[in-house]
């Protein structure tokens, strides 16, 4: 049985940017990658975006974004240095746009929460829209652009990071591991679904959609919610200059440009179908009929690509890190809608804990432990829209 100081459970960025930090940190760190065309991590639009994804009911969560957000610049920078090659990261802004009228009145709520929650977002009248990004349609409403909201081109950051970590020590396994091994609660290494084992006192769970399919771990309430997106190629004409998202007509869709210019990625459906990997005619044109409203050129862009991926979802859409009931396992899963924007500091705070058993601050409210409380007494309320 060959064996390591940490075993990293899963290839796509949570695990490799992890595994990156625990080989910094001196540690001997094997990577069983499992199927890295299949990652989000591959398929996600990129955004970084803590102020223009949060929601109402997403406060505890939007501290961790922006803890990460402000933790990307170094992080970019970092990589580019241990592995030689971009990172893909490319800073802001944002722009969100209404189509309608009832989709500026839900902007103007939106914005006027940002406001109360202290985030910087300027509001801006059609012709100004139109200024930041002209290829948005005449009959846009309204907007807020976003400035400290950036985007990355995750494919090209999962490649710096494979790089980074291999240049670093990581040894890359191949395979998946079906079965996390322990002895008196304590974690003694993986056995993988080949058969190979690999002894380790230490174990990161950080394989996504998937944690809930290995066996030997607690329970870790993590399902997949898939997205459909296409990556459009603008060819000879001109693509966005920067990042749109839009209320559409009731819909939301989004339009990010990489930086090369050559491809544009619409995303993304919303599904719960588990692991469902069809990409649905459905889907493709809710998908183009939404950006084609707010950026009318997209239509004439060839469809290069049309991808599924599985957001590992949770409970409370926010992710799962640190300890859980066996010892010496450590969990980096759960990221959902978050994922390419919360890898910086998933693998700061992962490596940490795995290197000196303290849960920094910023991760604690995310520990697994948070789903053992009982539920708080729900009272409903009446709103205008409900008819139950
Ligand atoms: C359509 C879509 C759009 C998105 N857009 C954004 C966005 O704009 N911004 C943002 O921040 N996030 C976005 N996300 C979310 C983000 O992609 C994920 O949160 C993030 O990629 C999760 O990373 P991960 O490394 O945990 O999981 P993944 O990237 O899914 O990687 C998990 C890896 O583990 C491997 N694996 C599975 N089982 C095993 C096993 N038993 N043993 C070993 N390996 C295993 C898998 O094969 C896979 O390679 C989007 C997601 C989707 C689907």
């Amino acid at each position: 049985m060959s064996g390591a100081d940490v075993v990293v459970v899963g290839g796509g960025l949570i695990g490799t940017a992890t595994a990156w930090r625990l080989a910094q940190a001196g540690l001997d760190v094997a990577l069983v990658v499992g199927e890295r065309s299949l990652a989000a991590s591959r398929v996600a639009a990129g955004m970084l975006a803590p102020v223009t994804e949060t929601t109402f009911t997403e406060r505890t969560l939007l501290a961790l974004n922006q803890a990460s957000g402000e933790r990307w610049p170094t992080f970019a920078d970092e990589v580019v240095d241990a592995s030689g090659g971009p990172s893909g990261l490319r800073r802001g802004p944002t722009l969100s746009v209404a189509s309608d009228a009832d989709d500026l009145a839900r902007l103007r709520t939106f914005a006027d929460y940002l406001q109360r929650q202290g985030l910087a977002a300027e509001r801006l009248t059609s012709r100004e829209c139109r200024a930041h990004e002209p290829l948005l349609a005449p009959t846009v409403r309204g907007g807020l652009l976003v400035p400290s909201d950036w985007s990355c081109d995750n494919r090209v950051l999962l490649e710096a990071l494979t790089t980074a970590a291999e240049r670093t020590g990581v040894r890359t396994v191949t395979g998946f591991v079906k079965r996390v091994e322990s002895d008196a609660d304590r974690v003694t290494g993986v056995t993988l679904v080949d058969g190979t084992t690999l002894a380790a006192g230490s174990v990161v769970l950080a394989n996504g959609s998937w944690a809930a399919q290995v066996e030997g771990v607690p329970d870790v309430p993590v399902r997949p919610v898939k997205g459909q997106v296409l990556r459009l190629d603008p060819g000879r004409l001109p693509g966005p200059g920067l990042t749109v998202r839009a209320f559409s007509r009731g819909n939301e869709v989004y339009v990010v440009p990489r930086e090369h210019g050559r491809e544009v990625v619409v995303g993304a459906t919303v599904e719960e179908q588990g692991f469902d990997d069809r990409v649905t005619a459905g889907g493709v044109y809710e998908l183009l009929r939404d950006a084609r409203q707010v950026i009318p050129l997209s239509a004439e862009y060839a469809i290069a690509e049309t991808n599924v991926g599985w957001r590992p979802g949770t409970p409370d859409n926010a992710p799962i890190l640190g300890p859980c009931a066996l010892e010496g396992l450590t969990l980096a899963t759960g990221h959902h809608r978050n994922g390419v924007l919360l890898t910086p500091v998933t693998a700061d705070v992962t490596a940490a804990y795995v290197t000196t058993g303290v849960l920094d601050p910023v991760a604690e409210p995310f520990a697994l432990g948070r789903f053992d409380r009982e539920p708080a007494p729900t009272r409903r309320l009446r709103t205008a829209g409900s008819v139950a």
